[in-house]
């Protein structure tokens, strides 16, 4: 039987993309106040970003994001100012971190019938994303010795907040590799959330794949083995899901 339900936070959950450019805008805008010289450009900071992030992809993020400013500061002769710029990038962007429109109401039904948790490798604090008082348990990658996914460590410490074996665990991410592979070697079962219209890698199998959190309730319905019941039953044993209605 499900008893848990974890979520992945980036592009999961929340809608990253649009805090990180408005961070790297900032970032941009500033770099030109204090040199107007500089010729940098948003396509320069996300390229230093691909290459901080393949020089270190075990680091935690705000490391390979603060590498990833040095490289770009580098390039302005601006390397002094690092500090200063990170701590505009990190106020930006959590700034502008927002829950995808569907986060909120499917949390809000799914929560009537499981546990849930939240369960990132990134910098997206539940707090700091519009999430505060959403979940039951959170785990954090590089927090508590925590690996990164899809380390099977990252997953046991998953099981081991939400209380819970493997197989009662249902995890929930847009990442195949990550959040669906590293998942399903750990032992949970694994959905993949597929919001862009992506390709899944053919080696990769899911145990369901939806393109909304509205499709969640009754696909974890269906997961647990309530959908065979008859819905009487599943009223009376399950509360007041909205699997139920
Ligand atoms: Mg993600």
């Amino acid at each position: 039987m499900v008893t848990t339900v974890v979520f992945d936070a980036d592009e999961t959950l929340v809608d990253l993309r649009p805090a990180v450019t408005g961070g790297l805008i900032a970032v941009l805008e500033e770099m030109g106040r204090l040199n107007p010289a500089a010729r940098i450009s948003l396509a320069d900071l996300e390229s230093d970003w691909h290459l901080a992030l393949g020089a270190n992809a075990a680091a935690p993020v705000w490391e390979i994001r603060k590498a990833a400013l040095a490289r770009s500061l580098d390039r302005a002769g601006l390397g002094a100012h690092l500090d200063e710029i990170s701590a505009l990038f990190f106020a930006r962007r959590f700034a502008l971190t927002r829950p995808f429109a569907d986060t909120l109401p499917a949390l809000a039904a799914l929560r009537q019938r499981w546990t849930l948790g939240f369960a990132t490798n990134g910098n997206s604090r539940a707090e700091r994303c519009g999430l505060v008082g959403e979940f039951a348990f959170a785990v954090y990658a590089h927090c508590d010795g925590v690996p990164k996914k899809p380390a099977p460590d990252f997953y046991a410490a998953v099981c081991a907040a939400a209380g819970a074996d493997p197989a009662q665990v249902v995890h929930v991410g847009d990442n195949p590799a990550h959040d669906v592979v590293g998942a399903q070697r750990a032992g949970l079962r694994a959905v993949w959330l597929n919001r862009r219209g992506e390709r899944l890698p053919a080696d990769v199998v899911p145990d369901a794949v939806v393109t909304t959190m509205t499709e969640l309730p009754s696909v974890l319905a269906d997961l647990s083995g309530e959908a065979d019941l008859p819905p009487f039953i599943r009223r009376c044993s399950g509360g007041t899901s909205s699997i139920d209605v």
